[in-house]
């Protein structure tokens, strides 16, 4: 069984939504299922704008570059899928990476602060949701609003995470989410930024077209993120089954949570949850403490007919291309 099945239903539904798309002869350039999708997605997570791109990679690329931060470094944790850190880099930002916290694995807010300190060009702080589990982003923004920094959360994996200050949490300036099969809220392929402010829609709207304004001439070089008509009409259809998709998942981590105790008791830690969240059960991920090495686990569950892997491994700041990078003690354990 592998680790990650896609959950998109080929349903009759869909699957005549798909053949009605191919038929009008519409398949792409901000068509009506892109502009229904935008439109339901913004309404279920509670924000005025969610703009539909070609991947999260290309959400968050493009919304660092809708910020105009110029030249400059971008504070970031290594421990992070590598998708972060190509966005920052293609973003034309330099990468500095920060430790997390030992128990939520989110980025830590002192280490953030280590950066802020040592370097003053630090142009954004991107936190990354772990594993459904948001960062900090109330203390951060707060730590970031004397610096000319900007807070972006990279919320790949945080789609249906709930949080005392709603499904999208205000304090930063946009929010990158992933669309991706292995996500919450599957397209096949896809992302989406979310942003309060209106400028920075535009901007990114601008962006994912070829850099083109309304009147077809570009201002800048732009790229092509669009997000096609057979993508959006799928997630939309994930959508509209996504309450569904939550509760399963969130009973399957209980599920998985009861056999750890049950058979693995002191040889493993859980990632802690801050209180009041609620986290989507994007992934039940697992640190291990036993003596048995992680590669033997792996062995095991794979004798078992289950895939494990290591996630968010090797750590991004010891890669070749990222030369210099202080030690990060949190997260080399
Ligand atoms: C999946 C993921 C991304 C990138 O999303 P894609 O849609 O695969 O480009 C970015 N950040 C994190 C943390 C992710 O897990």
């Amino acid at each position: 069984m592998p680790a990650i099945r896609s959950q998109i239903e080929p349903d009759a539904e869909l699957m005549a939504q798909l053949e009605d798309i191919l038929r009008s002869g519409h398949v792409t350039n901000d068509g009506p299922r892109l502009v229904g999708f935008e439109a339901a997605l913004a309404e279920w997570l509670g924000v005025t704008d969610a703009i539909g791109v070609g991947s999260g990679s290309a959400a968050l690329t493009l919304g660092l570059a809708a910020l105009g931060l110029g030249p400059g470094r971008a504070v970031l944790p290594s421990f992070t899928y590598i998708a972060t850190v190509n966005a920052v880099v293609s973003a034309g930002l330099t990468p500095v990476f920060a430790d997390i916290d030992p128990e939520t694995w989110t980025l830590s807010t002192e280490s953030v602060g280590e950066q802020l300190a040592r370097y003053d060009d630090v142009r954004a702080v991107i936190a990354v949701n772990t594993y459904g589990v948001p960062a900090e982003l109330g203390t951060l923004a707060e730590q970031l609003a004397a610096a000319d920094c900007k807070l972006v959360s990279d919320s790949a994996h945080g789609m249906g995470t709930e949080a005392p200050e709603g499904r999208v949490h205000p304090a930063p300036a946009l929010h990158a989410w992933s669309l991706h099969a292995t996500k919450v809220l599957p397209a096949v392929e896809g992302g989406v930024v979310t942003t309060r402010d209106p400028e920075v829609a535009t901007e990114i709207r601008r962006l994912r077209r070829h850099g083109l304004a309304p009147d077809l001439r570009a201002s800048s070089p732009g790229f092509n993120a669009r997000m096609d008509e057979l993508r959006a009409a799928i997630g939309h259809h994930s959508l509209q089954r996504l309450d569904g998709a939550l509760s399963r998942r969130r009973a399957y981590v209980a599920r998985l949570r009861r056999h750890l105790e049950a058979n693995c008791s002191g040889r493993y830690q859980l990632q802690a949850v801050p209180e009041g969240v609620r986290p989507n059960g994007q992934n039940l991920a697992v640190l291990w403490r036993g003596s048995a090495d992680v590669d033997a686990v792996i062995a095991a569950l794979a004798d078992e007919g289950v895939q494990g892997h290591r996630y968010f491994w090797p750590a991004l700041h010891g890669l070749d291309h990222f030369q210099g990078q202080p030690s990060l003690p949190v997260t080399e354990d």
